[in-house]
């Protein structure tokens, strides 16, 4: 494609591209940008980025992104570990987290069912989720997957898996835009759906 750039600048913008949401044209933006910035300043960029890919992991709790074994949110004990909240990746438990609201604790799912996509029941965190319930005394799962039809499947689904545990099983409320990522909405939105939530 770009052969008029030289193989170096060609295959940064390739790479950049690749990112979810970098198109073509973002890609040369942000790579002519980087080509300007100062050589330390290009050399922390990319320092931070192989550090935190080397350290991050999963909370071996919640499967959170995390560069503990267990992540801040499940290690304090102010929060309340009988409420869980299932989300669909790390990003909607920032923005759950951004409210400063939600006293729980929270479950990854890192995805959510998609029959289309080929993404099944064992494709995601849900043999945690279960795991957990089964040793600790949960009061509550709430869940926040998106209101997209792969989050509605997979609320459904665990549903399904939770309430023979006689564990009470909830859905935040529909305030949420259909197929809106929890991320984009305002706080005020996700309290409501929060508190709005019925049983399921
Ligand atoms: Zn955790």
């Amino acid at each position: 494609m770009v052969d008029y750039f030289s193989k170096a600048i060609s295959r940064m913008i390739a790479e950049l591209s690749s990112l979810p949401g970098i198109g073509e044209k973002s890609a040369q933006r942000l790579a002519f940008h980087i080509l300007h910035m100062p050589e330390d300043r290009v050399e922390r960029l990319a320092e931070a980025i192989v550090e935190a890919r080397k350290n991050v992991r999963y909370c071996k709790t919640c499967q959170t992104l995390t560069d503990q074994e267990i992540c801040p949110i499940c290690s304090n004990p102010k929060r309340n570990h009988k409420l869980i909240m299932v989300v669909e990746d790390s990003r909607d438990l920032a923005a759950y987290e951004k409210t400063g609201e939600y006293q729980g604790v929270y479950h990854v799912l890192h995805g959510a069912i998609s029959p289309m996509q080929g993404i099944g029941p064992d494709d995601i965190r849900l043999k945690e989720l279960m795991t957990r319930l089964s040793s600790k005394e949960v009061e509550e799962v709430i869940v926040a997957t998106n209101s997209s039809l792969e989050g509605e499947t997979t609320a459904m689904y665990i549903s399904r898996l939770v309430k023979p545990t006689g564990i009470k099983v909830s859905r935040i409320a529909s305030g949420v835009p259909v197929g809106g990522d929890l991320e984009y909405i305002d706080e005020v939105t996700l309290l409501r759906a929060l508190e709005g939530r019925t049983e399921l």
